[in-house]
């Protein structure tokens, strides 16, 4: 079956090191810790600035197999937002089943 990665429309966590005006610009992001913690885990800080600046971030995986889009550990909304929330940079349009 063939299957669309999701984009990452908007991420407003600006202090990820691939974040460029409330864009992500790796190739692609992992999502969720646990099965109920939709964290972004691509997220990290650095001095550098990375990914490619004309890319648009794509959910490649996700661990958050409580959200309603997951389905096998990959995400089937067309696509995601990215922000803080309990400060933690979180996918939210994570949807609990
Ligand atoms: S919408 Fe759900 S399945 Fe998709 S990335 Fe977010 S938490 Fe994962």
């Amino acid at each position: 079956m063939a299957m669309k990665m999701p984009t990452v429309q908007k991420c407003s966590v600006s202090d990820c090191a691939y974040n460029t005006e409330q864009a992500c610009h790796a190739l692609a992001i992992t999502i969720g810790e646990k099965p109920s913690d939709p964290l972004c885990d691509t997220f990290f800080t650095s001095s550098k600035h990375g990914g490619i600046k004309e890319a648009t971030a794509g959910v490649g995986a996700c661990k958050s197999f409580d959200c309603s889009f997951n389905r096998d550990y990959e995400c089937t909304a067309s696509s995601i937002q990215v922000g803080m929330k309990q400060s933690q940079p979180d996918c939210l349009t994570f949807q609990r089943r």
